[in-house]
Formats: structure tokens, C-alpha cells, sequence
């Protein structure tokens, strides 16, 4: 299976010239990437979504949201539809990111609503869980991501299993909360384990085998080998080093040459 590599450009490339000269840039670039064994998946902010799609639709990758909502329409000022998402031809959504939850105050019950909005609609969804670096100190990385993944997951029926992602993004390596490093190879594959021990207790080892997880956190073309060969991780999940389009597609580049 191809490892996948997705951008979260976050509330970035806010002026329109700054979003078209990453577009630009990234066409250029991505021709020197063959995307044999990695999948790309950019996720700017809902306005740019659209043009992200038309510009990108001959490079072989998909664009993505970066958030949804849980109802299809209707009174909810602010809200973006996963309908709409889908019909503008996004094919992902990241969903339940940490910082949705510090600053939108979204909670895990929430994730679960919204969760079975995108996936109904055909969306891949990419679930965010992870510990806090408070949580990661008291060593309830487990107990976090346990109660994280059985909140998020209430709602989601088994056959849209093969719609889910989960990213193990512990929120201190997050590269804007200035991480000392981020996790060691052995600490990943660990969280990892952890998110797959869940996940064979919900849904049993056959169907837990189509939810692919990734790691998210500080990751850029230096780390790749740590942070998702060495783990056995199935992607990342890129901020900062994506907003620099040469130097998010050495990280499709570095998974062309493992
Ligand atoms: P950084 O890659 O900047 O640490 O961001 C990670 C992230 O939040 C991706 O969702």
C-alpha cells in the first residue's frame, strides 16, 4: 500500500497571491516526484479549496478540508458542509486536530458527529488523537488515546472503516508549540501499537487492518526515516514544512527512495 504524505496548510497562504504562488510552485516541483509509492493529500483553508482543486486536478493528488461540519445545511453560520467539500472535489477531511480543540473548543463528541457526516458522504477522514505534553508527563498517553479514539469512533459504522485515518499527533511536538524534538522512533511505534490494540478491540484484527494510521508532529524530509519508516507508519501528516512546496515533496521524494 502507498504511503500517504498530507499537508495541512492550516490559516496559511492567506493572501490570494501567496496561495496561487505555492500552486504554481508546487506543479513545477511535483514533476520530479513519480508517485509510485506515496499518495499526496493537500488540505489548504476552505476558501482556497476550489481553486486548489481546478489548479491541481492533472497532478495526481487529492485535496482535502481541514475541518467539516456535522449537519449537511441549514442555520449554521460559519459551518463548511461536507457535502460541499465533496461536490468542490475534495476527497479528504482532517478532522478533530488538537488545534480545533484549543481554539474552537471541539470535543471528541463532536469528532463523533462529524465523523459520520464526512465519512457518509463519501469523504476520507483523517482523525487526529494525541496527548498533551501535560498528559504525556502523568504517562496517560495510552488512557488519552484510548478515550479519544472510543468518543470519536461512538458513531462510526464498520463499514466505513475504509474511509478512516487516524493520526497520532501528540499536540507538545506539534512544531508551533516548539517541541524540544519530536518523538523517538521507539515512542511512536508504541503509540501506534496502542492505536491498534483499540482498534482490534472495537472492530476485531480483519476490518482494523483497513484503517491506516500516520504520524503527524514536526515531521519534514530530515525525520521521515524516524518518524514514519522506522515506526511502520502508514503517512504523515505535514504543517510547517508543507507550506514550502520543495520542501514537502522531499518527503514524497525520501518514501519514492525507501
Ligand atoms: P507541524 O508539522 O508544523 O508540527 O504541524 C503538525 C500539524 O499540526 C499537522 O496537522
Amino acid at each position: 500500500m502507498k504511503r500517504i504524505v498530507v499537508a495541512n496548510l492550516k490559516m496559511n497562504l492567506v493572501l490570494k497571491f501567496e496561495s496561487d504562488g505555492w500552486v504554481k510552485k508546487f506543479v513545477q516541483q511535483k514533476q520530479t516526484v513519480s508517485l509510485d509509492k506515496s499518495e499526496i493529500v493537500i488540505c489548504p483553508s476552505p476558501v482556497h479549496l476550489a481553486n486548489f482543486v481546478e489548479e491541481l486536478k492533472s497532478s495526481g493528488v487529492s485535496i482535502g478540508a481541514q475541518d467539516c461540519f456535522w449537519e449537511r445545511k441549514g442555520s449554521y453560520t460559519g459551518g463548511v458542509s461536507a457535502t460541499s467539500v465533496k461536490s468542490l472535489g475534495g476527497e479528504y477531511v482532517i478532522l478533530g486536530h488538537s488545534e480545533r480543540r484549543k481554539y474552537f473548543g471541539e470535543t471528541d463528541e463532536l469528532m463523533a458527529l462529524k465523523l459520520k457526516a464526512s465519512t457518509n458522504v463519501g469523504l476520507k477522514s483523517i482523525l487526529c488523537v494525541g496527548e498533551t505534553a501535560e498528559e504525556k508527563k502523568k504517562d496517560l498517553t495510552g488512557q488519552v488515546l484510548n478515550k479519544q479514539l472510543e468518543r470519536c469512533l461512538n458513531n462510526l459504522p464498520q463499514g466505513q472503516l475504509d474511509r478512516l485515518l487516524v493520526c497520532y499527533e501528540p499536540v507538545w511536538a506539534i512544531s508551533s508549540n516548539n517541541p524540544t524534538s519530536p518523538p523517538k522512533a521507539d515512542e511512536i511505534m508504541t503509540a501506534r501499537l496502542m492505536i491498534k490494540k483499540i482498534l482490534v478491540k472495537k472492530y476485531g484484527a480483519k476490518l482494523a487492518e483497513r484503517v491506516r494510521i500516520l504520524y503527524g508532529g514536526s515531521v519534514d524530509q530530515r525525520n521521515i526515516e524516524e518518524v514514519c519508516f522506522d515506526t511502520g507508519m502508514d503517512g504523515v501528516l505535514v504543517g510547517k514544512a508543507s507550506l514550502v512546496p520543495a520542501e514537502f515533496l522531499g518527503i514524497a521524494k525520501k518514501i519514492e527512495e525507501n
